[in-house]
């Protein structure tokens, strides 16, 4: 698995998403050692090994060839509390049902079960690579590893009480390095949750740690106003100016949300080009705001996208995000503003940017990682198709992906996922159902989807 696969992809239309936004009919795309050895235009092209010496070709059956998928801010292993609170406001859906429920259920095997879970989901909807935030982080960089895709994995921090023991807190995070460092696929963060839980002094250890082992920092920021009213009463200025005091934007940070901001918040976090994911689906659903994702990307701003929790959403499937996302913008600064086009920037070599891979993987360039993905075009909503960029945005959604691929391993193919146990990955989930909530569940049966 380290080196990755030697394969063949071919019969379809790739998006490279390279600086020219080229795009290739009847692709070809050599892949060797895990990274895209070239691509390149040939149309009939039949695979033989004498021409290419490679045993393995996928046919992409007419269908879009795009990089991978990159999901910029989740939790994981929330899919085992999907569903379970709905109908409220962002507090009392965290404060008064979630967290109580974390604190009841929240294991390493819960951590585990859901976080293979949603690897399960990302595989079958066509994320390749996510950044993520939770506790026991070190069990979802296991489900990570076990399943092909790639991650960041964040040991998040959060003080209660005006606790505050930096000392205990960093060799808790030395043992979360050390006990992902044997997992490829895996860069590990450090996670302070939002300025309301860890105080300044925490976030300045934090960024000197960060700083000190070369790893980003993932948070939530500004996320609802009585966060930013909160910090404004108690410090006289809002999240991101009490930040840039600690000349914290000039570190490596991953913010999600950035939904209430002001003019002069947009102006720093623009000129500190900081690393934004949006999460519309989640920020709509728990009532907050429209991002100004617009101003904040012509500011300087590099905005991803990214689910959040699939218990905030309720699912992983950003082809479905990137669709909430354009009409939203469309709302907010008038059609055409936000294209189809940028927004599958965002999903796929933007959010690279963003995570800080767009060095390694994002776009389909010879020397890249194969981390790419092919949507089947062959259905009633996908038909007549004009433009690629706008049916991957308005008309497709995850379960449209027909085969991924990581590091040129397949991960599925045909809609069938390999490595992955699917039928008892989904059995586990029901049995987690059947705990947190006896008597409440409406699944089925766990049984896998079967092969076209
Ligand atoms: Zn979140």
């Amino acid at each position: 698995m380290t080196m990755g696969g030697n394969l063949i992809v071919y019969n379809g239309t790739a998006l490279t998403m390279n600086k020219h936004s080229e795009i290739i009919r009847d692709a070809v795309i050599e892949i060797r050692n895990g990274r895209i050895q070239s691509i390149h235009s040939e149309p009939g092209f039949v695979p033989t090994r004498s021409k290419f010496d490679s045993p393995i070709t996928v046919n992409a059956r007419g269908g879009l060839i795009l990089p991978g998928l990159v999901n910029c801010h989740t939790h994981v292993s929330m899919s085992l509390l999907r569903g379970i609170a709905e109908d409220l406001p962002l507090e009392k859906w965290l404060g008064d049902v979630i967290f109580p429920l974390e604190k009841k259920w929240v294991s390493p095997d819960f951590v585990y079960d859901g976080a293979i879970l949603s690897c399960l989901e990302m595989i079958q909807t066509g994320t390749t690579l996510f950044n993520d935030m939770y506790y026991f982080e070190e069990h979802v960089a296991k489900a990570v590893q076990a399943s092909g895709l790639r991650a960041i994995c964040g040991h998040t921090v959060i003080e209660r009480e005006g606790t505050n023991a930096t000392t205990a807190m960093l060799n808790e995070l030395d043992t979360f390095l050390e006990k992902v460092s044997a997992y490829d696929r895996v860069v590990p963060s450090v996670a302070p949750h939002a300025i309301y839980d860890v105080s300044l002094e925490t976030f300045k250890a934090l960024q000197d740690y960060a700083s000190r082992n070369k790893i980003p920092i993932h948070m939530h920021l500004s996320e609802k106003q009585n966060e930013v009213d909160a910090c404004l009463k108690i410090h006289g200025v809002t999240p991101v100016g009490y930040l840039d005091k600690l000349d914290f934007w000039k570190a490596r940070v991953i913010v999600a949300h950035a939904v209430c901001l002001t003019n002069d918040d947009i102006e720093i976090l623009g000129r500190n080009h900081v690393k934004i994911s949006h999460n519309p689906e989640s920020n709509f659903k728990l009532g907050t705001k429209i991002a100004p994702v617009v101003p904040l990307q012509k500011k300087g701003a590099i905005v991803g996208l990214g689910t959040d929790g699939p218990a905030s959403n309720n699912n992983l499937d950003l082809l479905q995000e990137a669709g909430f996302a354009a009409k939203i913008q469309s709302f907010r600064e008038g059609p055409g503003v936000l294209t189809a086009e940028a927004v599958v920037r965002m999903l796929t070599i933007d959010g690279a940017r963003v995570l800080g891979f767009d060095d390694r993987l994002g776009s389909l360039e010879a020397g890249k990682l194969a981390d790419l993905i092919v949507v089947d075009i062959q259905n009633a909503h996908s038909q007549p198709l004009y433009n690629p960029y706008a049916h991957l945005v308005y008309s497709a959604t995850g379960a449209d992906v027909r085969h991924t691929i990581v590091g040129g391993n397949i991960l599925m193919e045909d809609f069938v996922v390999r490595r992955l146990d699917e039928a008892s990955i989904l059995s586990n989930a029901l049995r987690w159902g059947e705990r947190i909530a006896p008597g409440k569940n409406f699944s089925p049966r766990a049984k896998a989807r079967r092969p076209e």
